[in-house]
């Protein structure tokens, strides 16, 4: 069994320590992955706070792609030296969820613990992956084989933010072509919406956030118009911009004001995309009447409801022709021993994303 690096989480809120630790053997139906790139995403940070709770000691990181380095028994279709995309999404493909197309919501408990620590205790696998180390091993299920030749710190993006966002889009919402949406948030996840919005064939794309700075990125992403959140009343701008209100509305944050206020962006029959995830516990309120009297929705998006292996491959096709964003997503490269620096720059809140990179 191989020993490796892991960044490891022992105490909420505390900086994570870097261990050597032990990583068994792929099991029956699993692959082991060598990774190049791990980016940071908003969720292992609320993992890490505390503001999820969770199992500890654990490894986080769940936005990786390597190379697989060794196959369990049963593995179909993916060969020691295939470039992946490893993502979070692990799925039994036979539970109703997964029979009706939905994976992202399979029902089966497929908990594995391939990690120990140095006096072989276990280490929580968090999010099915534990991606801030050097290996990680999945079930199959979790992971899309890419072609050779694509930038791993770019297809690392593919298992999380990039699809999170741009399948809201395509698979929450069922954008059509003409559609107007407003975007609240423009970081990680808020830019793939937009861009998935653009990709769509939106007609305005409505950026709104607290920042100036990532207003004017989110115009390189797609968006038509960008809205200060400070702003009094900023549905008021958004609004003016369209000539009516928006048929989607995405939350990419996790702030409850963002979702106390997504209702007032909507036009008649609109739909609110909830995608940011705040702390448990944190409530948010609405007026059921306004959205029984116009038709308006709610609806909740876990990873963009994607089918990996159906969505992964057009994305990356639509990378390789320049229409989908993926290296300008990257703000920072930092090694595993400099993972806190890393989040500390993610928390300040003007990175886009940042990627823990292997040699
Ligand atoms: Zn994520
Ligand atoms: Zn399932």
């Amino acid at each position: 069994m191989p020993e490796i690096k892991a960044a490891v989480c022992r105490q909420f809120g505390a900086p994570l320590t870097i261990e050597t630790v032990t990583l068994a053997a792929p099991a029956m139906g699993e692959v082991e992955v060598t990774l190049k790139a791990c980016a940071i995403c908003h969720s292992d940070i609320s993992y890490i706070d505390g503001g999820w709770g969770g199992t500890l000691p654990a490894v986080y990181g769940h936005e990786a792609a390597g190379h697989v380095s060794a196959v369990g028994a049963g593995v179909r279709g993916i060969a020691v030296g295939d470039p992946v995309v490893v993502t979070l999404i692990r799925a039994c493909g036979t539970c109703p969820s997964c029979a009706g197309g939905k994976p992202v919501a399979c029902e089966s408990d497929m908990a594995s613990g391939p990690l120990t620590d140095a006096t072989g205790a276990a280490l929580h696998q968090a999010m099915n992956t534990g991606g801030f180390a050097e290996r990680v091993v999945v079930d199959q299920s979790q992971v899309v084989k890419l072609s050779d030749g694509i930038a791993m710190e770019a297809a690392s993006l593919l298992a999380c933010g990039v699809i999170t966002g741009v399948g809201a889009v395509v698979n929450a919402a069922g954008l059509r072509a003409g559609q107007d949406v407003v975007v609240i948030g423009a970081g990680g996840v808020g830019l793939n919406a937009i861009q998935g919005a653009r990709i769509a064939g939106a007609r305005r794309i409505i950026a709104v956030d607290m920042s100036e700075e990532k207003l004017a990125i989110a115009k390189e992403f797609g968006a038509t118009d960008g809205v200060l959140a400070t702003s009094e009343k900023p549905w008021r701008a958004a609004k003016k911009a369209i000539g009516r209100g928006a048929d989607a509305v995405f939350v990419t944050v996790g702030a409850i004001p963002a979702y106390d206020t997504a209702p007032q962006y909507l036009a008649n029959g609109g739909k609110v995309i909830m995608v940011g995830m705040p702390h448990s516990g944190a409530m948010s309120t609405y007026e059921p009447v306004m959205l029984a009297a116009t038709g308006q929705g709610m609806v909740g998006s876990k990873m963009g409801d994607v089918v990996i292996t159906r969505d992964i491959p057009w994305m990356v096709d639509l990378y390789e022709q320049g229409r989908l964003k993926l290296d300008e997503l990257i703000s920072g490269r930092w090694t595993l021993e400099q993972i806190n620096e890393a989040i500390a720059d993610t928390k300040t809140g003007s990175a886009k994303r940042n990627v823990i990179v292997f040699d």
